[in-house]
């Protein structure tokens, strides 16, 4: 079932926020202008006992990573101006994530379109390399690292289900670690562990989010998606919309987003619960049956109870599975559309029943 967090478990890569700090406050207060790559070398290995602890922690990580060093003199180009723009727009990403996701924002896209591009290719160097290098945990402390596939398996045992669709079980096939904003239009969010959900593989493959990133939006880990969205369901063509459960308001339009970024009513619309009708039909039949057609009890209003008791019991197996099997919101409102639409046929099969039942034992009598 949607609304399931395990976000806390990327926690473990928060030292990365620090170091992207540390990166960004180093140039911003460095007074050398270095001509080359190679003379930050030679800067680091000049040990000075002074040294900020951050300077310190850079220097480390500059002699032993020549990327790192290229990142340093990418940044240290760019005038205070451009460098504060960058710092302040990390600190507003890293602090206010869930403001941007509610869309509560204005100011995320402060920095010009060649500054995006530079630090791209810096922070995703980060999340590719830097991320699983042990220099870089040893460094922030960070204990010993731990790798991405370690990561997704510990969170596959716990949650089962993709966080984005509710359809697949991530535990059994391919998954990713996915980045909620993408990489794309918010570089700085991508060693930002909050920007992390592992999901699954056609999730990830299918979704083109870099282009569809719309604002404001529903986040599988801070918001409770099945008060969002509700299933909807034609039974003549036997096919399921999926909806926003808000007439208006900022929450419609962040259930819509999602509903469209995630791809869902296409990923939906041919995914009708047979079995769980199967099994309703055949309770609600064998219930009927046992009390109209061998008990000969006629009362409606019980015949309504029972019906809505069915339902009920339905629905309680079903949360008891929420989080190890997939789909449970679909096949919970299933259920309620089969409470409140098929009412009035299992009402008239009920009277079927009746009759049938009256002229079975008149004609018994008859040959009494
Ligand atoms: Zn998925």
């Amino acid at each position: 079932m949607w609304g399931i967090s395990h976000s806390r478990d990327f926690k473990v890569y928060s030292f990365a926020n620090n170091y992207s700090k540390d990166l960004l406050k180093w140039a911003y207060d460095n007074k050398i202008r270095f001509q080359d790559i190679d003379e930050i070398l030679d800067w680091a290995k000049k040990e000075n006992t002074n040294d900020p602890p951050y300077i310190l922690r850079i220097k480390k990580l500059a002699k032993k990573r020549r990327i790192v060093r290229s990142h340093m003199y990418t940044l240290h180009m760019y005038n205070k101006k451009k460098l504060m723009k960058v710092i302040n727009a990390q600190r507003y990403l890293s602090k206010n994530y869930t403001k941007i996701i509610k869309g509560k924002n204005k100011n995320y896209g402060f920095i010009d379109e060649e500054t995006i591009k530079d630090l791209r290719v810096i922070f995703k160097y980060a999340y590719n390399k830097l991320l699983y290098n042990e220099n870089f945990w040893e460094v922030y402390d960070a204990g010993s690292p731990v790798s991405n596939e370690t990561i997704r398996r510990r969170i596959c045992s716990k949650i089962k289900i993709c966080p984005y669709c509710d359809k697949s079980d991530i535990s059994s096939s391919e998954v990713n670690v996915d980045h909620f904003l993408p990489q794309s239009k918010f570089p700085l969010l991508s060693i930002h562990w909050k920007n992390f959900v592992l999901a699954c593989k056609p999730c990830n493959d299918s979704l083109n989010k870099g282009e569809l990133c719309h604002l404001p939006v529903l986040h599988p880990f801070f918001d409770e998606i099945n008060k969002y969205i509700k299933f909807e369901f034609k039974s003549e063509c036997k096919t399921v919309n999926i909806q926003t459960a808000y007439k208006k308001g900022v929450y419609r339009s962040r259930a819509e987003n999602f509903i469209e970024v995630m791809n869902l009513k296409e990923r939906y619309i041919r995914l009708w619960p047979n079995s769980l009708e199967k099994t309703l039909t055949q309770s609600i039949n064998s219930a009927f049956h046992k009390h109209v057609l061998y008990k000969g009890d006629y009362n409606k209003s019980k015949w309504e109870r029972l019906f809505n008791q069915i339902i009920q019991e339905n629905k309680i197996d079903l949360m008891d599975e929420a989080g190890q099997e997939t789909q449970i919101k679909l096949r919970l409102d299933f259920c309620e559309h089969v409470r409140s639409n098929d009412n009035n046929l299992w009402l008239q099969h009920l009277e079927k029943l009746i009759h049938k039942r009256r002229e079975l034992v008149a004609s018994i009598n008859e040959h009494l």
